[in-house]
């Protein structure tokens, strides 16, 4: 059997906007045609290699398969409910959030602390996918005149770093059009309102509190403190005026307050969240206060955090006993199972096994839950089980590097080289690591197999040739 199936790599065969301004697709005048919906999805699927290959990209499946879940309960009511958003967290700690083309939205790590409801991140969310669905940059680029400025990379990658940092806008595009693109690319004042007004429709229609909009804006406003240094770059790329404000809280006041319990899983992502911006030791004592109730907050969050705390110092006697604690308090949630699998597997991986398996299936969806016991199986040495659960996954997640390292292992463990190096190429292309991917399929065409799977590596190299060549063109 081959490894993945053919329809991994699609996505990643379309010319590259961001390598190189010469090698790109012609557009035509930009200034005269906007862009079409297949062409906003490219700009915004080669902006997600970048970003899925730089530090900043959080690379945690509950954070992101948490934020997934809000977002499509948004996109649901949006303008575009078919349109395949993907929401993932930023490991940046200024406040903010941004939507590229074609339906990526990512948040900051730090918009998501500041955040203190789930409405207040829904109403962020709900004002991103407004931007897609309005074709905003589209209406930019339409706006923009066409001197040579407009070329599509340097476009598409001050849409990658100028909404996020300005630092990494300057250094990615040269000297004085850094500042004229950016300019180009801050939305407008008209835009701001109807991603609010839109945005607040949605809000209000997929169930939230319609007043948590004007109220995070408002807080926001007011924190600068909390951000050292800077305005939340939120105010920023998403220009606030005392008029937007005025718009939302005009339409809000007609709303009845809707007090809505945040979802467990809004209180334990931040949790998760807050453990990790602190070293172990200040993590521990932390949560150690809040649990013993010197600290405002979720009873159950401030124990997972406890939880994962002590697993992290490797105190698993107390880990394995808050967590008995723990699951008295809730059941049936998912990243509460996961952590407990960890607690079971820290102390003995075979014995994990069942209890991640019946996990498993109450959760098919839990990609962490998926991969833990996909490491569970590769150090109770039964990595051909492990293959098959991570098998599965491929389809549904093919951009998933995190996966294919795995199943790079349990190959390796099975002793399948051809598979194994197949892994890592496709690892290295979702990075955006074309000469790695390639380098990785020529060993495992060496390593030789039978001829359906030869074909597919060398399907495959052709792709990536075929992309690497379009990205270096002159
Ligand atoms: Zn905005």
């Amino acid at each position: 059997m081959p490894p993945m199936k053919k329809i991994t790599l699609v996505l990643l065969l379309c010319v590259s906007p961001l390598a190189s301004s010469e090698g790109l697709p012609d557009l035509g005048d930009v200034s005269q045609a906007a862009l079409s919906p297949a062409q906003e999805r490219q700009i915004g699927q080669q902006s997600m290699l970048q970003i899925r290959a730089s530090r900043q990209f959080l690379d945690d499946p509950e954070v992101n398969d948490y934020l997934n879940q809000l977002g499509s309960k948004l996109v649901e009511f949006s303008g575009e409910p078919s349109l395949g958003f993907e929401f993932f967290a930023m490991n940046d700690e200024a406040v903010n959030a941004f939507a590229m083309p074609g339906g990526f939205v990512g948040v900051n790590v730090g918009l998501l602390l500041i955040t203190q409801s789930e409405s207040e991140l829904a109403s962020v969310l709900g004002h991103e996918i407004a931007h897609v669905t309005q074709h905003h940059y589209a209406r930019l680029l339409n706006g923009t005149k066409g001197d040579g400025l407009a070329s599509m990379a340097a476009i598409a990658v001050a849409i990658l770093a100028a909404r996020n940092n300005p630092q990494t806008a300057t250094a990615a595009i040269v000297g004085a059009q850094a500042r004229a693109v950016q300019k180009q690319l801050d939305f407008t004042r008209v835009h701001e309102q109807e991603a609010d007004r839109i945005g607040l429709d949605t809000l209000q229609k997929a169930g939230f509190n319609p007043h948590a909009m004007p109220e995070f804006l408002d807080r926001l406003q007011h924190a600068t403190r909390l951000v050292e240094g800077n305005a939340p770059n939120y105010l920023r790329t998403h220009p606030i005026t005392s008029e937007r404000v005025a718009d939302i809280e005009n339409r809000v006041s007609k709303q009845p307050y809707r007090l809505m319990q945040d979802s467990l899983d809004f209180q334990l992502v931040r949790t998760k969240l807050i453990a990790a911006q602190k070293t172990s030791a200040d993590a521990l004592s932390y949560f150690e206060q809040a649990v013993h109730g010197e600290k405002f907050g979720n009873p159950i969050a401030q124990r997972y955090g406890l939880v994962l705390s002590l697993l992290r110092v490797q105190n698993l006697a107390r880990a394995t006993l808050e967590m008995q604690q723990l699951q008295l308090l809730a059941k049936n949630n998912a990243l509460i199972d996961t952590l407990a699998g960890r607690v079971k597997q820290a102390n003995n991986a075979s014995d994990s096994l069942a209890f991640y398996r019946n996990a498993l299936q109450n959760y098919p969806q839990h990609r962490a839950l998926a991969y833990a016991y996909a490491e569970a199986l590769l150090q109770a040495n039964q990595a051909e089980l492990a293959s098959k659960i991570l098998a599965e996954r491929v389809n549904r997640y093919p951009a998933d590097t995190r996966l294919y390292q795995l199943q790079a292992r349990a190959y390796a463990a099975q002793n399948k080289q051809l598979e194994h190096h197949h892994a890592l190429a496709y690892s290295a292309a979702w990075q955006g690591n074309l000469s790695g991917a390639i380098e990785q399929l020529e060993i495992a065409k060496q390593a030789g197999g039978n001829f359906y799977q030869m074909s597919i590596i060398e399907s495959d190299l052709n792709e990536l040739r075929e992309l690497l060549g379009a990205r270096s063109k002159k």
